[in-house]
């Protein structure tokens, strides 16, 4: 519990309106956020608040192209422009407590890369709180994992690892005979998911395009995948992760499958099995939990994974709190687990519950969230995309190639949709084309 005394209260105005809190601004917060600023906030029917803990929002699933540096300019939102053009508003700050009986959370201090505090702890008031703050790598206590590789689940990770992929990228180039410039620069995935899978694209496709380019000594590079199943992409059917494996054997890229990593040290990666695998850089792309702090939340009941329990309606215990995205754990009707923590399913549980807290305020019920598998796909960069699709009518149809990267494509345009609308979308997109037709395909700085 933190220091009352130090606390400000961070609550905006001091009319009757019910005040909805969403803490989170990702796939999932950001979309209510601007549902709700559009229905209710617009017409002045209740104070919509979001708060994030860092400044802007980026769609996830962009971070690897982030990471790899082939998504020169990435697509940041400014949170205060976008609550300022959908009525709602926008506190930037960091949730670390709650107390239900007293209807309010706490939010650490702000402060700047120097340690400065800007804005002092506060505590924001509720009358609806919606949690949505994600997930983050699970590192399964495994020893160095923490120290020493790098992880791609935040903007400013991203930009970490590509800044010291470049760098690293310099040292090789520019080294003098003998030296590290006979060295292959080795690069270690550890995690054969989605996220493992599409990085070791991009950045195969990186090392072309920089050889392209006239870098040199660039594409000598080894990219390595471990993986402790003995099957990549668990996710998708086995045909589509052997097509994808035989693609990454194409490009080079080393596949251990069947490995469980035991610990990582500043040079190397060391599997179960005894081998010791060098590298320059190391990724952890291995699992995802909630965060941790999410255990302690006054009594929330959580998942084996830090994931708040939620009901049919993406309710918790508490009648006034609800959780939708990564960290929320909600049955999946008609199967055995929970919905998958995935863009598509923060996009439609945004959708249900916005519909489910405008009733709430005219006393309707709630929205039952049915989710909608749609299929899922991987993007292996420039050479291919593939995947399943999922429909009621046609069952479950696998594809590849432009098809594949059309409905790729199609999640992120549903979500900028949802928080620009489609005029906003169709500019954007337009304006990423040309952009792109005369900017480098590569970000080197
Ligand atoms: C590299 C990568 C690739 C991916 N590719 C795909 C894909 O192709 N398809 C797919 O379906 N899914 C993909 N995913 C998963 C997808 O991105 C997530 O499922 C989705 O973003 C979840 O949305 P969310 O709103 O729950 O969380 P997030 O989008 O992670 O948003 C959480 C927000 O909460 C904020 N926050 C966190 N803690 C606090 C706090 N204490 N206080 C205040 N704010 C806080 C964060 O700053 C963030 O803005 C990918 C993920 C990654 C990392």
């Amino acid at each position: 519990m933190p220091d009352l005394l130090l606390l400000t209260r961070g609550s905006i105005m001091a009319d009757n309106k019910h005040k909805i809190l969403i803490v989170g601004g990702g796939a999932a917060g950001l979309e209510l956020a601007t549902r709700l600023g559009r229905k209710l906030g617009k017409p002045g029917l209740a104070e919509v608040t979001l708060l994030n803990a860092v400044s802007t929002h980026i769609w996830k699933p962009l971070l690897h192209e982030v990471a790899s540096g082939t998504l020169a300019e990435a697509e940041e939102i400014e949170y205060l422009a976008q609550a300022h053009r959908n009525h709602f508003l926008f506190r930037l700050g960091r949730m670390e407590g709650l107390n239900r009986a007293a209807k309010e959370i706490y939010v650490s201090p702000t402060v700047n890369e120097e340690g400065k505090v800007l804005i002092p702890r506060r505590i924001f008031e509720y009358d609806t709180l919606v949690m949505a703050v994600g997930s983050v790598s699970n590192t399964f206590g495994i020893k160095g994992v923490e120290r020493y590789c790098m992880f791609i689940d935040t903007i400013a990770q991203a930009y970490r690892f590509q800044k010291q992929l470049v760098e690293t990228y310099y040292v090789k180039s520019y080294a003098g005979e003998n030296s590290l410039k006979d060295k292959p620069l080795s690069v270690v995935i550890v995690g054969a998911g989605a996220t493992g899978v599409e990085l070791a694209a991009e950045l195969h496709q990186v090392t072309r395009l920089l050889a392209t380019y006239g870098l040199e000594n660039s594409d000598r590079v080894n990219i390595t995948i471990i993986e402790a199943a003995t099957q990549l992409l668990p996710a998708l059917p086995p045909r589509l992760s052997a097509a994808t494996q035989q693609q990454l054997i194409k490009l080079g890229i080393q596949l251990k499958l069947g490995r469980r990593v035991i610990e990582v040290t500043e040079n190397a990666v060391l599997t179960h099995d005894g081998e010791v695998f060098d590298a320059d850089l190391k990724v952890w792309a291995a699992g995802i939990k909630a965060p941790d702090w999410l255990r302690d939340l006054d009594g929330l009941e959580v998942s084996g994974n830090n994931q708040l329990l939620v009901d049919a309606t993406l309710r918790t215990g508490d009648p006034d709190i609800f959780a939708i995205g990564d960290c929320a754990a909600c049955k999946w009707a008609g199967h055995t687990g929970n919905v998958p923590p995935r863009a598509q399913a923060a996009h439609q549980m945004a959708t249900a519950l916005a519909q489910t807290l405008v009733n709430r305020l005219y006393g309707k019920p709630p929205v039952e969230f049915v989710y909608q598998d749609y299929g899922s796909l991987v993007s292996l960069g420039k050479y291919s995309t593939v995947g399943s699709l999922m429909g009621s009518l046609m069952g479950t149809v696998s594809v590849g190639g432009f098809i594949a990267y059309m409905v790729y494509l199609s999640l992120y345009k549903m979500h900028q949709v949802a928080i620009h609308g489609y005029f906003r979308t169709a500019m954007l997109t337009l304006s990423n084309i040309f952009r792109r037709s005369t900017h480098a395909k590569i970000k080197m700085h």
